[in-house]
């Protein structure tokens, strides 16, 4: 199975899934193309096991979780600039979910309590990821997940620093961008001012 090469930069789950939708040069480019790109991401993520295989209508995956997307990005800037939340846009995904809770034991022999959900249909499959949504919209500290300080750049991510100060994306990608632009700004208004 070919998966493209997911961003996984925002040491989020639920941001990295904002950022499978990305711009390249003035136009969108969105890194989930097909059900098989959908499956790969969630595995990638956690959100499924490596056996897992969707048995459902083509397209199916692909058009919810694009769906549930779009859901994701809205209530997070709606959290982000401290408007209200609309939780009916999000609940119309949790709904579907539903799970056993399970205790298992991994191969180190450490205990651990999992929620092992049911996956009949598309909704059921994403409901790990729905429910991470809403933990982030819940508990998550908005004063950490930020967008990309780049106005060009619509990458969000979550500030793991101690002193909160992360303000790109990715020093490579976006943070030296800056630091050249500053730079050559820099550099003009000396040779202005001689
Ligand atoms: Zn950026």
């Amino acid at each position: 199975m070919h998966a493209p090469e997911f961003l996984t930069l925002a040491d989020d789950p639920v941001l990295d899934l904002l950022n499978t939708e990305d711009l390249v040069g003035n136009g969108r480019y969105d890194f989930l193309q097909t059900d098989d790109d959908t499956v790969a991401w969630m595995k990638m993520m956690g959100f499924l096991d490596e056996l897992y295989e969707p048995s459902f209508m083509r397209g199916d995956l692909l058009k919810k979780l694009r769906a549930l997307r779009d859901v994701v990005r809205k209530l997070v800037t709606q959290r982000k600039s401290g408007n209200a939340v609309d939780i009916a846009a999000l609940n119309a995904f949790l709904v579907h979910a539903r799970y056993h809770i399970k205790l298992v034991r991994s191969v180190n022999g450490q205990l651990a309590v999992i929620h092992e959900y049911e996956r009949s249909t598309p909704e059921q499959v994403l409901a790990g990821v729905a429910e991470a949504a809403a933990e982030l919209l819940a508990v998550g500290d908005f004063e950490r997940v930020k967008k990309c300080e780049n106005d060009k750049c619509v990458r969000w991510f979550y500030d793991k620093t101690k002193a909160h100060c992360r303000r790109w994306c990715s020093m490579s990608l976006c943070g030296n961008r800056h630091k050249v632009a500053n730079f050559r700004a820099r550099q003009r208004s000396a040779l202005l001012h001689k």
